[in-house]
């Protein structure tokens, strides 16, 4: 049978990962991560509002010591040549020396990441990492190190598992996508 086709806001989506298949992906991500950083006490950086989920199930999975925090990026335009300016809200953390694993629910033109990471580099981190819960390989526009994607997924819209879709679908244990 399955799961049926959805609507969130009267648009519909079909199944398209189940939550099983969500969780062998993150256990093969955190086996990763545990031999990575196996001694390090990272401290992972949640972007909100969509890495909450994947975050709680990558730190279930997470042996070693480790420190938590979560943060929200608020982007506007800069005034002068810089363009986009990200600020990062709720980072109280010193990040200096520290190695920073940014946990993000999905990595789509890379945009958000792009603009992100010097932000956090001018604090002088030891070590930065992207771990992400989907990847979509065909959207990125910029050259970024990503080393700990759970999985890959093609250039479709989807929703559930933290993802929303116009702020509907978050709660939703499986993924869809949009039909
Ligand atoms: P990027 O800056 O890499 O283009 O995209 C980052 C953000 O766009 C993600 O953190 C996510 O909030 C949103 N996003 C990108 N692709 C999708 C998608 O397929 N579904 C949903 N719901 N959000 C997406």
């Amino acid at each position: 049978m399955g799961h049926p086709v959805i609507t969130l806001h009267n648009k519909a989506f079909r199944p398209y990962l189940s939550a099983d298949e969500i969780a062998a992906a993150i256990d093969q991500l955190a086996s990763r991560l545990n031999a990575d950083y196996a001694g390090r006490r990272p401290l992972f950086v949640v972007v909100l509002t969509g890495g909450f989920m994947f975050a709680a199930d990558l730190l279930k999975r997470f042996t070693g010591d480790c420190e938590i925090v979560f943060i929200r990026v608020a982007s506007y335009e800069g005034t002068g040549s810089t363009g986009k300016v990200q600020e990062i809200m709720g980072l109280r953390e010193d990040v200096q020396g520290r190695d920073i694993i940014l946990v993000e629910d999905i990595v789509d033109t890379g945009t958000t990441l792009h603009h992100l990471l010097p932000t956090l580099q001018a604090n002088h981190p030891a070590s930065i990492e992207i771990a992400a819960m989907f990847y979509k390989p065909d959207s990125l526009r910029y050259p970024l190190t990503l080393n700990y994607m759970a999985m890959e997924i093609p250039n479709d819209f989807v929703v559930g598992y933290g993802l929303d879709y116009d702020g509907l679908g978050r709660n939703l244990p499986d993924v869809y996508v949009a039909e």
